[in-house]
């Protein structure tokens, strides 16, 4: 039976990996690890029965310990208790659905473990993508995409092998806010950022959509996982997210995958690839949808987007600095500190206030993090 580890088991695509886990009996979990969830974690110990549980405070593990006496089960606390979930033996895939940097090091460590990576947690990539990559190669494992675009693309590009990608087509749903003007963003309120039109997901993925910083971090995980120029990835505003992304060839040939908005179509390709299975749901019904309609991005009031191609361009550890200083000033407008369209001032900030690192190692990026954390602190 295969088996998989999961970190960040208690959030959004942790709980929908367990949905497809549980409706398919070839597969098992042999570890879990959460943040601070503990009643969710102890009810999915107890159905999906894990050689290891981790859980990020060791307050949380203790009581978590004293829940599950009656369960054969080891539970660790903090980066070790990730890492031992990431490498756990009875594992081949690390499914790797914990939100922001945290999860770099349980990544790596398990490449150097040889588990094959669902990669869900994008501020791997986009941070330290390009130490990820050459591992992957390294310890010959697989890097399979969950996000819904770079899963679509990794679908289109199937038996593509010798033909070049002209042009990646990233689709966005322009989130909540498109349409809007700037002076309409500085007024923008927590309850209506966090409510996406289409897709149902954690609150500071559900921030960065309403931003647009989501589709930068999405432009910077693509540029790593399909080894294309920056120039040569488009950003396309398809706001009924029917059309998951399109691949361009040489050719002027363009290949999309389509479907409704539901993570568990890419978390069960991860899982299973290349094989592909049933999946219940609702199917796209073309004539009912009548037209899928397309715009260009507005860079001018989604100037995240803008900052987010300029890092990537800038490269080295600017991509970290703006990763950090979102999720610091998206954790800031959540806890009502500052505005929405604060979250651009505090990365324009940071971005400009930093002196680039050329290829920082895993220590060198850990260490512009928490620069970035303390610039933030001292202004804000
Ligand atoms: P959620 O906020 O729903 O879940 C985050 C998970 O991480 C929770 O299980 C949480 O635990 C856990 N976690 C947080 N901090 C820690 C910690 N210190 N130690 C251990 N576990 C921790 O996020 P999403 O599921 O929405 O997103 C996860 C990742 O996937 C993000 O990187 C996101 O960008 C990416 N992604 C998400 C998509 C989606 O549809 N949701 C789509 C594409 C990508 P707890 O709740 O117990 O505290």
């Amino acid at each position: 039976m295969k088996k998989i580890a999961i970190l960040g088991s208690t959030g959004s695509i942790g709980t929908q990996t367990l949905e497809v886990v549980r409706e398919n009996p070839d597969i098992g979990v042999a570890a879990l690890a959460a943040g601070r969830n503990i009643r969710l974690l102890e009810a999915q110990i107890r159905e999906f029965r894990p050689e290891i549980a981790a859980v990020w405070e060791e307050e949380d593990a203790r009581e978590l310990r004293a829940r599950l006496k009656d369960v054969q089960v080891k539970i660790l606390s903090g980066m070790e208790g990730l890492i031992e979930a990431a490498v756990c033996r009875e594992a081949q895939m690390l499914v790797t659905a914990i939100v922001g940097m945290i999860g770099i090091r349980p990544t790596i460590e398990g490449i150097r473990a040889g588990k094959d990576i669902a990669l869900a947690n994008k501020e791997t990539l986009v941070t330290a993508g390009h130490l990820i990559l050459p591992l992957t190669k390294q310890y010959k494992v697989r890097l399979l995409p969950v996000d819904s675009e770079h899963s679509a693309i990794f679908q289109c590009l199937q038996g593509e092998k010798e033909n070049r990608i002209d042009k990646i087509l990233l689709t966005a749903s322009g989130g909540p806010f498109r349409g809007k003007s700037f002076e309409e963003l500085e007024r923008v309120k927590v309850e209506d950022a966090l409510k996406h039109p289409n897709w149902s997901m954690g609150k500071k993925i559900t921030i960065d959509s309403a931003t647009m910083i989501n589709k930068g971090l999405e432009v910077m995980e693509a540029r790593w996982l399909f080894g294309v120029p920056l120039e040569n990835i488009q950003v396309v505003i398809q706001p009924q997210s029917i059309i998951h992304s399109m691949v361009q060839f040489e050719d002027g040939a363009v290949m999309a995958q389509l479907g409704t908005p539901d993570m568990k179509l890419p978390i069960q390709y991860a899982l299973f690839y290349p094989e592909r299975r049933y999946l219940p749901g609702e199917r796209l019904d073309f004539a009912k949808i009548g037209q899928i309609t397309f715009q260009a991005p507005d860079f001018d009031t989604f100037v995240g987007l803008k900052y987010a191609f300029e890092a990537s361009k800038t490269g080295g550890s600017m991509p970290t600095v703006l990763n950090a200083a979102n999720e610091r000033a998206v954790q800031m407008f959540l806890d009502g500190r500052i505005g929405f369209t604060d979250i651009y001032r505090v990365i324009r900030y940071c971005m400009d206030h930093h002196r680039v690192i050329e290829n920082p190692d895993v220590e060198e990026i850990l260490n512009t993090e928490r620069a970035v954390y303390e610039m933030i602190e001292s202004r804000w």
